[in-house]
């Protein structure tokens, strides 16, 4: 049996490393090795999936939550303001040998289609399976470790290395992290690490966001716009109502999910939230002939809140707010 999974392994190990990519100098740079970081950065995402248990049978979805990996991948290493949509290497994996479509009921699979929106994917195709003896090697950890070694070695540049594996760090603790401020939103205080460290702080600003995200649907508290792009890009941020480095608290009940604009002006005093939840304007908006048409309508508007309401900002956390950051002239 071991025998047989090590000859299975040093199969993968080399279609691991012969994935076809674009090859372009002018396009990539050096950091990717001139080549198109978009298959890697799925397998990568996918192992990071698998490790924390929100892939557990071999068919693969794009689902939000792989997408968001995906973009995290990107962001951490492609150019500031450069985006990239799952859906190509997601198609474009199946000549790799290992990576077999699910059309959509009707769909017949062909070969050599332009998909390039995740919108145009799920039309098509239901998702992925990988082969089977693959999945069961990623299902194990030292195999998936060798794996995924090959993939950062191969399509990056050592100095982004351990960034890399860093963020495969990361994305598995911030499930961790989600999974505990869910099951605690009582809890004021957030689990301090013994050992505060860059990584650490990533873990929770990305284990926050993911809770408070899901809890809004997406949706801003204040003003109830809501903008989800197939892509995974949102118009909404995690907004702390007392902020972190005051009282390290994460609990769901410190949070709301805020577009930029309201998360902004919320920071800025410019609005607030009364003892019944509705939204408050402060008067200071209203001078110099300010045209604040838009936001003068939110006044006295209930906010939008999470459906069970043990996950509802506290009244606590607003009153500090009420007090210390609000403008009331
Ligand atoms: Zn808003």
């Amino acid at each position: 049996m071991k025998d047989h999974m090590i000859k299975e392994l040093a199969h993968y190990q080399k279609l691991f490393a012969s994935l076809r990519t674009d090859k372009n100098k002018n396009r990539w740079a050096i950091t990717t090795k001139h080549q198109a970081p978009h298959k890697p950065f799925l397998l990568l995402s996918i192992l990071d999936q698998i490790s924390s248990s929100n892939i557990t049978k071999n068919f693969i979805e794009p689902s939000l939550n792989l997408i968001e990996t995906f973009n995290n991948y990107w962001s951490l290493i492609m150019p500031i303001g450069s985006s990239a949509s799952m859906s190509y290497p997601f198609y474009h994996l199946e000549t790799s040998g290992f990576w077999h479509l699910v059309s959509t009921h009707g769909e017949q699979h062909q070969v050599g289609r332009t998909v390039s929106s995740v919108k145009r994917l799920l039309e098509l195709y239901q998702g992925a399976k990988l082969d089977d003896d693959l999945f069961i090697l990623l299902n194990n950890k030292e195999y998936r470790h060798d794996l995924r070694s090959i993939l950062i070695n191969h399509y990056f540049a050592p100095e982004i290395h351990q960034g890399l594996w860093d963020q495969a760090t990361i994305n598995k603790q911030s499930e961790a992290y989600y999974y505990n401020i869910m099951k605690h939103p009582e809890e004021s205080s957030s689990m301090v690490a013994e050992a505060p460290s860059p990584i650490y702080q990533k873990v929770r600003d990305q284990g926050f966001r993911k809770a408070i995200v899901r809890l809004y649907e997406h949706r801003c508290a204040i003003c109830g716009i809501r903008i989800l792009t197939p892509e995974g890009h949102t118009v909404v941020e995690a907004a702390h109502i007392i902020p972190w480095s005051q009282t390290h608290n994460d609990s769901p009940q410190n949070g709301m999910s805020l577009c930029k604009l309201c998360h902004w002006s919320f920071d800025e005093g410019l609005m607030g939230v009364d003892l019944d939840y509705k939204v408050m304007v402060s008067p200071s908006v209203q001078k110099n002939n300010n045209f604040s048409g838009h936001m003068q309508m939110l006044s006295d508007r209930e906010i939008f809140k999470p459906d069970e309401n043990k996950y509802w900002p506290k009244q606590e956390n607003f009153d500090h707010h009420r007090q210390e950051v609000y403008r009331k002239t």
